[in-house]
C-alpha cells in the first residue's frame, strides 16, 4: 500500500461504491443466491462467440474507426428502420460505445456546462448523477408517482429554468419496470419545443417490454428524435454484460459534440467483439425473441413468490422486480436486503439506493435475468419468510 498525504478535493465527496458492486459481494460472501446486480446467468449463445473467434482470427485486431466498425453501424442502422421507420445515417448518426456508462457519460459531458441544470427523475439509475456532478452541472429531480412509478409532468413542467440544459429519461425504467406511453412522449416534446434542451434517452432495455406492448423510443417520435441522444445497450439485449459494448445516436450536429468527447474518452470500442455482434445480430429474431424469453422468466419469478408474504408491483419490462416487503418486516430496505441476503440467501437491491434523498417505500428489486432454478431456489427460500 502506498499512504498519499494529498489533500483531495474530491469531485464527489458522497459517492461510495455503488450497491451493485455492494449488493453483489455481500451475496458471494454469504454464498446467496444474487438476484441483485442486473446480470443473467447464462450463457450468450455459441454464434455469437463463433463470430467473434472468427474476426480475431481473421485478424481484425487493431483499431477500428472511431465511430465503431462500419459492419455494426450498418447493422444498427438496419434494425432501427425496421423496428422504429427511422433510417439513421451510419457514418454521422451511430456511434459505437463501452457500454451504455460510457454513452451517457459522453453525451452528458459533450452538453453539460458547469452550473448547468439536467432534470432526471427518481428513483435514477446510478451513474446519471455523478456524471452530471463530474463535468461541474446540477441534478434536478422529478419524482415519479409512487407506487407506479410514472412521471407527473406538471411537476417536470414547473422544474425548467433557462439553465436547463437536459432531461434524462429512461424507459423501460431500472428499477421499477414501468414503460413510457406514447402519451408520455407527446406531452415531453410538447415541454421542451421552444428550448435549446437537450433529451438523454436511456433505452437499454428496448427489448425487454411485456404483455404485448411496444416500446415507445424516442426514435420514432420525430420532434424527440431531432433533440435526443438515444442510447441503447448489447450486453442487455444478447447477454453479454461483460462485454461493454452499446450505442449512441442522435443527428449529426448533435453526434459531432458527441465523437469530439468520445475519442478523447474511450477513442473506440474494442474491434473482434463489434464484428461478431454485428454478424450475430442480422438475425433479428434475436433481439426480437428478448421480450417473450423474459416474459416468461417474470411470470415463473411471480408465479415462485405468489405464495410469500412479498406484494409484488407491476413489471411492464426490463429484467427487475419490485416487491414490498412491509408485510414481513418493518426494516429499513437496506437493513431488509442485507438481512434478506445474510440470513435467508437471497440478495436483492434496496431501492432507496436510487432514491438521491434516501426515500425508503420499503421496496426491494430482484433481477430475473437468471435461469430458472435459480429462481425456483430463490423461490423456495422467499416464500418461507
Ligand atoms: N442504464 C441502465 C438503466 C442500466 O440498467 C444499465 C445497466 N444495468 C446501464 C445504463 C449500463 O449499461 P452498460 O452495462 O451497457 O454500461
Ligand atoms: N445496471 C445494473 C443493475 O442495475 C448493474 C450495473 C453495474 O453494476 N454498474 O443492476
Amino acid at each position: 500500500m502506498i499512504a498519499s498525504s494529498l489533500a483531495v478535493d474530491s469531485k464527489l465527496p458522497a459517492v461510495g461504491t455503488t450497491i451493485f458492486t455492494v449488493m453483489s459481494r455481500l451475496a458471494s460472501e454469504c454464498g446467496a443466491i444474487n438476484l441483485s446486480q442486473g446480470f443473467p446467468d447464462f450463457q450468450a449463445e455459441p454464434a455469437l462467440f463463433e463470430a467473434t473467434m472468427q474476426a480475431m482470427r481473421d485478424g481484425r485486431n487493431q483499431y477500428p474507426p472511431m465511430a465503431g466498425v462500419p459492419e455494426l453501424r450498418a447493422a444498427i442502422a438496419d434494425k432501427l428502420a425496421s423496428l422504429y421507420g427511422t433510417r439513421f445515417d451510419a457514418e454521422q448518426e451511430i456511434t459505437v460505445t463501452a457500454g451504455a456508462t460510457q454513452a451517457l457519460f459522453t453525451a452528458i459531458a459533450a452538453f453539460v456546462h458547469s452550473g448547468d441544470e439536467v432534470i432526471v427523475f427518481a428513483p435514477v439509475y446510478d451513474s446519471y448523477v455523478p456524471s452530471i456532478e463530474t463535468v461541474g452541472g446540477k441534478a434536478v429531480y422529478a419524482q415519479l408517482r409512487f407506487p407506479d412509478y410514472t412521471p407527473d409532468w406538471d411537476a417536470v413542467r414547473a422544474l425548467i429554468t433557462p439553465r436547463t440544459r437536459m432531461i434524462i429519461i429512461n424507459s423501460p425504467h431500472n428499477p421499477s419496470g414501468s414503460v413510457l406511453s406514447a402519451e408520455d412522449l407527446a406531452v415531453l416534446a410538447e415541454i421542451v419545443r421552444d428550448t435549446d434542451i437537450v433529451v438523454l434517452s436511456d433505452e437499454v432495455y428496448e427489448h425487454i417490454v411485456f404483455d404485448g406492448r411496444q416500446h415507445c423510443s424516442v426514435v420514432s417520435h420525430p420532434a424527440l428524435a431531432a433533440r435526443s441522444l438515444t442510447v441503447s445497450s448489447f450486453g442487455k439485449t444478447y447477454h453479454i454484460t461483460g462485454w461493454k459494448i452499446g450505442y449512441v445516436l442522435g443527428a449529426a450536429d448533435l453526434m459531432r459534440e458527441f465523437r469530439k468527447v468520445h475519442q478523447f474518452n474511450v477513442f473506440t470500442v474494442n474491434t473482434p467483439c463489434q464484428i461478431g455482434i454485428a454478424d450475430y445480430m442480422r438475425d433479428a429474431s434475436r433481439h426480437l425473441g428478448l421480450a417473450r424469453f423474459y416474459e416468461q422468466k417474470r411470470d415463473f419469478f411471480r408465479e415462485q413468490l405468489r405464495a410469500s408474504r412479498f406484494e409484488l408491483l407491476p413489471c411492464c419490462g426490463t429484467y427487475f422486480q419490485l416487491a414490498r416487503y412491509d408485510a414481513i418486516s418493518g426494516r429499513s430496505d437496506r437493513e431488509f436486503a442485507e438481512w434478506l441476503t445474510r440470513d435467508v440467501g437471497v440478495a436483492a437491491i434496496p431501492v432507496s439506493a436510487f432514491h438521491p434523498d434516501g426515500r425508503d417505500d420499503g421496496v426491494v428489486r430482484f433481477c430475473f435475468a437468471k435461469r430458472e432454478e435459480t429462481l425456483a431456489a430463490a423461490g423456495e427460500k422467499l416464500r418461507q419468510i
